[in-house]
């Protein structure tokens, strides 16, 4: 499981405290969504679970070990977590190809640039896992759309053979049928890899689509944690108004 205890973020001075007392845990197998309205503080927390931002109080654990604690703790983490961010079109460098760019996922594994050459060819392999054939991996960024784009950064995150993925914004710029093939991709994944999942997002329909519980995070505190299921009764004001502007 992965847990994240009592986290805070204080960007400068306490005046911009970002996060304030954010607990969580994600039981193994699981997809958790991370709902908020824009500047909410869904990236930070994702960017200290991810390891790119050390909380400046609290505790993040992954089986039960501290990731901040030691350097160790952080290999660990980067080991058993891969990312997925919204702006697909900047984290995959343009002057890659597909195959190498996938490559990149695989060296968070393997050092060794002899061996991640060699193991090129499981390249085509992840390309079919996300539903693109092997004459896309001579392509450049460029030439390949959104959600095309998108599925390769997903096959990257994959590489790296990962238990938790985290999703930031991954499917919001696409079109709403491209969102739903790759929800689909994703829970079809998660089954067939036993994969963990934290998805941030501000749309409510894809988390009911594919998260088992969601967290609604205000201004930086959790208000309201619970199955997806029983998203309804919720009785925070701000996942009212949310499921209110759904309608
Ligand atoms: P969005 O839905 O727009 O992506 P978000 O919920 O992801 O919003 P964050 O990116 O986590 O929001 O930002 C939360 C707050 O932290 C914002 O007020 C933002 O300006 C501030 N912030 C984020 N990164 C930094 C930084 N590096 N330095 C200072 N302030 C920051
Ligand atoms: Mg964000």
């Amino acid at each position: 499981s992965f847990r994240s205890e009592r986290q805070e973020k204080l960007f400068g001075t306490t005046r911009d405290q970002v996060l304030f007392d954010v607990s969580l845990k994600v039981p193994k197998g699981t997809c958790l969504g991370i709902l908020g309205e824009s500047g909410s503080g869904k990236s930070t927390l994702g960017r200290v679970i991810c390891g790119l931002l050390k909380p400046d109080s609290g505790e993040l654990k992954i089986h039960g070990t501290s990731v901040y604690a030691s350097r160790s703790g952080r290999k660990n983490l980067q080991k058993r977590l891969g990312v997925v961010f919204q702006d697909y079109t900047t984290s995959a460098n343009p002057r890659f190809r597909v195959k190498e760019i996938i490559a990149e996922g695989l060296s968070a594994r393997e050092r060794n640039q002899k061996v991640r050459l060699n193991r090129i060819e499981e390249t085509n392999h992840l390309l079919e896992l996300v539903g693109l054939n092997a004459s896309y991996a001579d392509r450049y960024p460029h030439e390949l759309s959104g959600g095309q784009l998108q599925r390769v950064c997903i096959a990257r995150a994959v590489a790296c053979q990962p238990e938790i993925i985290l999703f930031d914004e991954a499917i919001s710029s696409l079109d709403a049928h491209t969102q739903v093939q790759i929800m689909d991709l994703l829970r079809e994944l998660k089954e067939k890899l036993g994969l963990t999942y934290i998805f941030i997002t501000h749309d409510l329909t894809s988390v009911t689509y594919l998260c088992d519980d969601v967290l609604f995070l205000y201004h930086g505190r959790i208000t309201e944690h619970i199955p997806v299921s029983h998203i309804a009764e919720t009785k925070d004001e701000y996942a009212k108004k949310l499921l209110a502007s759904m309608i």
